[in-house]
């Protein structure tokens, strides 16, 4: 009987062990040092890695006489050169998130985490970082752990400062950066030299800068794998057809080392010498098929070519194909696909809807409210008085002088002044009387139409419609 539960035991851990055998997941236990190659998808990460250089040098720019792109909290205003969006336009950041959004999931089922292994922060800042490390501890895997292992002398905890120190500064000018864009970038590099760092800002510096050092220089490829919630979701963005780094089996198999003098014509083109896994910064191995981990970078297609070359084949063992090119020979890939156009679609529609909003987005807004306490007043020269209270945002940066008039009431005229000075950014509210004789009101309630006309002849007069409340 033990006998029997002994065996049975051992059955499903040989049944375990052989179905895990492939699972190329690293835990967090592998200290990866990724071997630097030079290759036509390093040059495009390095190339893509520019896209970060507006989030450095953005807060800088000026226009008039202010930032030109400030996300201002405390006034709950964005300015976006001379257009000022206030909490009531939010539905343009909405739709502008929400175009990310399904751009990320159109490009996705095109090429997979392409986003991933080119333009996110995380790999960016990883690689950066792992740059650094590399150039201080040691490039490859071997030099890293003799550096680590070894005794602590001062050369090596020079080289310790020296890294974590560029580690902090990269984490410090990130944090700013960040920072920057919620408030004067120029105020805030004063008050950080005078160290007068107002608390919101200090708070907002000292996260995204701890953020950034423990992502980046600690977790690295473990947030790819287990924190980003775009990991996770990637998986039903792609298809068969989604282009993706693969490596050809058919072509590869059976792996062999290289050895010339024994050369079978068995051997498939892999000559097994691990140069992939060497240079993924997650460390898989893409030659056990497509993988969570993988990011997409391409790095390994680099690392296959130049060893393609070195022994005299084509390039191509590892290439982007989508998984019907790699298994089916005659297939191609194809982008007219309904995940495709679906996508390419909403993002149209979006995008459409996002144009159209910023241009006929208004400088101005403006209400009126008839007073109901009392609906009216009758004065003494016999005339009804009714009592209007008027809203106007002013969402440019200069000042408006606008003229107010009443019309579409036969006798309507205002009481108060007609000259209404509107300050930049700011809600102006002023109450108004309008008098009308009573013998030209045929009905208890009546339109009437207010009107701003701005003393500025780029700007569109202001217009509503609203009633005259009389005696019935
Ligand atoms: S398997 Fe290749 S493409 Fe995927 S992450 Fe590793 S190096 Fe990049
Ligand atoms: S780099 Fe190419 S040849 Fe070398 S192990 Fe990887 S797939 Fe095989």
């Amino acid at each position: 009987m033990t006998d029997d539960v002994t065996r049975n035991e051992n059955t499903v851990e040989q049944q375990i062990n052989h179905d895990t055998i492939d699972w190329q997941t690293n835990t967090g236990g592998l200290h990866i040092v990724a071997k630097r190659l030079t290759g036509r998808f390093r040059q495009w990460k390095w190339l893509a890695m520019l896209s970060w250089l507006p989030f450095f040098l953005g807060p800088y720019l000026r226009w008039q006489d202010h930032q030109a792109i400030l996300f201002d909290l405390g006034q709950r205003q964005f300015s976006l050169f001379s257009l000022t969006l206030y909490p009531q336009d939010l539905w343009l950041l909405t739709l502008t998130l929400l175009f990310f959004a399904l751009l990320l999931a159109l490009i996705t089922s095109l090429l997979g985490r392409v986003f991933c292994g080119f333009v996110c922060f995380q790999t960016v800042w990883t690689d950066i970082y792992t740059l650094i490390e590399g150039k201080c501890e040691g490039k490859t895997p071997h030099q890293a752990q003799l550096f680590n292992d070894g005794a602590w002398t001062i050369n090596k905890l020079s080289r310790k400062i020296l890294k974590h120190a560029a580690w902090l500064m990269i984490a410090f000018l990130t944090g700013v950066s960040f920072t920057a864009w919620f408030m004067d970038a120029y105020q805030l590099w004063h008050h950080i030299v005078q160290l007068k760092i107002p608390l919101p800002a200090l708070i907002s510096i000292m996260t995204v800068m701890i953020g950034t050092y423990i992502f980046a220089g600690f977790m690295r490829e473990q947030v790819c794998f287990w924190l980003c919630p775009y990991a996770r979701l990637q998986s039903v963005m792609v298809d068969r057809d989604t282009l993706l780094p693969h490596y050809d089996q058919l072509r590869g198999e059976p792996r062999a080392k290289l050895n010339r003098n024994n050369s079978s014509s068995q051997q498939g083109s892999c000559v097994d010498c691990h140069l992939c896994v060497a240079v993924c910064p997650t460390g898989i191995d893409i030659r056990q098929g497509q993988q969570q981990g993988c990011i997409t970078c391409g790095l390994c297609i680099d690392a296959c070519d130049s060893v393609m070359d070195k022994t005299g084949q084509e390039t191509g063992l590892i290439r982007y194909a989508s998984h019907n090119e790699i298994h089916q020979a005659s297939a191609k890939s194809s982008w007219m696909r309904p995940r495709v156009l679906l996508y390419a679609s909403i993002v149209l529609i979006i995008l459409t809807g996002l144009i159209r909003g910023l241009a006929t987005l208004s400088p101005t807004e403006f209400n009126v409210l008839h007073q109901r306490q009392p609906l009216f007043v009758q004065l003494s020269d016999g005339s009804i008085q009714n009592h209007y209270t008027l809203k106007i945002m002013n969402k440019t940066q200069q000042v408006m002088q606008i003229d107010l008039q009443v019309s579409g009431l036969e006798g309507a005229r205002l009481k108060t002044p007609t000259l209404i000075t509107a300050l930049p950014s700011k809600m102006t509210t002023v109450n108004v009387f309008v008098l009308v004789p009573e013998q030209y009101l045929s009905a208890a309630m009546l339109p009437l139409t207010f009107t701003g006309h701005i003393r500025d002849e780029d700007m569109t007069d202001l217009s509503y419609q609203s009633v005259f409340v009389g005696p019935q």
